[in-house]
């Protein structure tokens, strides 16, 4: 029984809190080191499981120590993780993250386990965790193979369901596959590979969100402190970003972010009211360290509160 399944990936996140990254030939000393659960398909999972909605996760990680704690740490969330396939052919994903001062990061990610997720049995689960009109929102980034981000939105349309499509990290995926998603959601650099220009302005941001919502069936824009854009046809606008005292980490907001908006989507918001929520709660992200770690409760979230 859910209402929002998520397709997508699950690194273990390798954390170090450094002063500068090192140059190519360079060693140095980080100030601290943690692990903590990630990758953005159980980010977002997350995300939407703390705000109230019923998730299920399809996915897969290696036979390994990395793998069975992103399988608890998502079974400890509530989260369906029925359709975690096992796999040994390849190690659980996982993410070098670098946190510099200002709360800006550097990631590299090796995608092991992830890209073993076929489409076929991506298809296969999103059909069987479908087992009633429960399911109304299938989510799905570009952690996994293009072909399995294709075939969740096919799946998700065959059922009815809403397909909200994160183009992150930026994939050329199919224009059906894109025109199908509802948000498209991006940050402002996977935008401008979207639309060829650079945002520089509010005004750049809500004309950008325009652009790509021609090429979906709407479109999400996050700006980082500016907040974000959002466009269906006919209607587009800007959802200011909400002050935050101290940026402690900027890892996985945009995860939070798009986790809430399908949480909010089962609960049958519209577009500019959802961004509003995920707003807020990826301001919440920011203030704290980590990625999953971070992410609010509905309590905490003063729009949903009460
Ligand atoms: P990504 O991490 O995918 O690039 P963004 O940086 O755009 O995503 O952040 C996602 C959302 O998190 C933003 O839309 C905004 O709501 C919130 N956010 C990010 N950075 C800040 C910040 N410095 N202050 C307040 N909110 C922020």
């Amino acid at each position: 029984m859910a209402n929002v399944i998520v397709v997508g990936s699950a690194n273990q996140d390798y954390v170090m809190t450094t002063d500068a990254l090192p140059a190519a030939g360079e060693t140095l000393l980080a100030r601290t080191f943690q692990k903590f659960p990630g990758g953005k398909g159980a980010n977002q999972a997350v995300a939407c499981a703390r705000l109230g909605a019923q998730v299920g996760f399809v996915g897969a990680v290696g036979d390994d120590d990395d793998g069975a704690l992103m399988i608890r740490e998502l079974r400890s969330e509530g989260i369906d993780t029925s359709e975690i396939e096992i796999t040994t052919s390849e190690r659980t994903g996982m993410a070098m993250v670098s946190v510099l001062p200002e709360g800006e990061n550097a990631i590299t990610v090796v995608p092991g386990a992830n890209f073993t997720l076929a489409p076929e049995r991506v298809a296969r689960a999103v059909e069987r965790l479908i087992t009633d009109d429960s399911v109304v929102v299938v989510v799905v980034q570009g952690e996994i193979p293009v072909e399995s981000i294709a075939a969740s939105v096919v799946a998700a349309s065959k059922a009815g369901a809403r397909a909200v499509v994160n183009l992150a990290p930026f994939v050329e995926l199919p224009a059906e596959t894109l025109q199908a998603a509802d948000p498209l959601i991006v940050n402002e650099v996977e935008a401008a590979f979207l639309t060829g220009y650079v945002i520089d302005s509010s005004a750049r941001a809500q004309e950008a969100a325009e652009d790509i919502a021609r090429q979906a069936k709407s479109a999400v824009i996050t700006l980082g402190a500016a907040g974000a854009s959002w466009a269906v046809a006919g209607a587009s606008g800007i959802v200011p970003g909400l002050p935050v005292a101290e940026v402690v980490d900027t890892t996985g907001a945009g995860d939070a972010f798009i986790g809430a908006i399908a949480a909010m989507f089962t609960e049958g918001r519209e577009l500019e009211s959802a961004v509003r929520v995920g707003v807020e709660v990826g301001a919440l992200a920011v203030a704290r360290v980590g990625a999953q770690a971070s992410y609010p409760l509905r309590e905490e979230v003063r729009q949903l509160a009460g």
